[in-house]
């Protein structure tokens, strides 16, 4: 006969949150428990699996895997772990569905303008169109198949900085998945996952983030079994002249993409939800309601910014009636479906 903890254990399910921090941000995992001893063993498993993501993929080390890859892809094709590789994959997937506006190469760029490992700065014009000349998914040569990897020339580089927390997140939901946990939300800073739902409720409840941080978030939304991740200006940008510059980068030009304050997708992997976050911020409003509305696997919630302090939040029609505004928000926004 096995013995139980008794004292606060009264066996009663609770959600108990496990926090770390990991990718350069904060990373966590919800788990639905009567005991949350118990349960850690799982949050260690999620935590480990964020852990590994980084230590492959991380935009700020000398000794990841990608800056192993940034240092050794030209002149001669190198081999790519697996996890890279179906990152790399996604991510050029993604760049032609995107039109180009998802683009791992934009590393050079980045640099320039602070983003990565400096103090984000305007970069002179000549900096920018140096470190462009080496932007473009052309300049690879990614033999998926063999899993190798080649730059075409010299002074080219990735950043998965805008896929890589999505994948940790699905690597931590996959790896609870396996544990048999049938219940668990996943948060590696704003890219979630939700499994199966909290004891008693439909779902698991999110706060979509207002990017200017008027309030703790603006609405709410309900989540089972899917995704979502939100990008936007407000993680890391440079102000000058009255201009912000955000740290998501348009391919196309070089230069911090506009028009938008924040993009929130929701999607069935988390991956795909962060790459076409920035996708979508990248297209900019127009196109991005485009894209969203002509793609069956995600919706899209846009944040524009409007006159005297009320922003417009456009809620894609087949998600709308799930995004709830909380009470506050109407004096900041106003809502359009499309
Ligand atoms: P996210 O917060 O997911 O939108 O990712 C932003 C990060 O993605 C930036 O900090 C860069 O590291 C990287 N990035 C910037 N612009 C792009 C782009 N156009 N395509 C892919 N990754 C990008
Ligand atoms: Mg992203």
């Amino acid at each position: 006969m096995a013995s139980w903890p008794i004292g606060a254990d009264d066996g009663a399910l609770r959600t108990v949150t496990y926090s770390t921090r990991t990718m350069g941000t904060v990373g966590g995992v919800i788990l639905v428990t009567p005991d949350s001893t118990v349960a850690a063993a799982d949050a260690f498993a999620a935590h480990a699996a964020f852990r590994l993501v980084d230590s492959l993929m991380s935009n700020w080390t000398t000794t990841s895997e990608v800056a192993r890859l940034n240092r050794e892809a030209w002149p001669d094709a190198t081999p790519v772990q697996r996890d890279v590789a179906r990152v790399l994959t996604t991510a050029l997937a993604i760049g032609r569905a995107s039109d180009g506006a998802f683009d791992v190469t934009v590393e050079p760029v980045v640099r320039a303008w602070g983003f990565l490992g400096g103090t984000p700065d305007v970069p002179s014009d000549s900096a920018v169109a140096a470190a462009f000349r080496h932007v473009g998914s052309d300049k690879l040569e990614f033999d998926a198949a063999r899993g190798a990897l080649r730059f075409r020339e010299a002074g080219v580089r990735i950043d998965l900085g805008g896929i890589a927390k999505g994948y940790a997140v699905d690597a931590a939901a996959d790896s609870l998945r396996s544990r048999g946990i049938p219940s668990a939300l996943v948060d590696v800073s704003g890219n979630m996952t939700a499994l199966g739902r909290p004891p008693g409720a439909a779902g698991w409840r999110i706060g979509v983030r207002d990017p200017r941080d008027r309030m703790p978030y603006f609405a709410r939304l309900t989540l089972t079994n899917e995704s979502i991740a939100t990008s936007g200006k407000y993680e890391q940008f440079v102000a000058s002249d009255g201009g912000t510059y955000g740290h998501i980068i348009d391919p196309r030009s070089g230069r911090p993409a506009e028009g938008l304050i924040s993009v929130t997708v929701l999607a069935k992997r988390a991956m795909s939800a962060d790459a076409w976050g920035t996708a979508l911020f990248v297209l900019g409003p127009e196109a991005a309601r485009r894209k969203a509305r002509e793609r069956d696997d995600i919706a899209a919630i846009l944040v524009t910014p409007g006159e005297n302090g009320v922003d417009t939040v456009w809620v894609e029609r087949p998600i709308a009636d799930r995004l709830q505004l909380v009470e506050d928000a109407g004096r900041f926004f106003r809502v359009r479906t499309f």
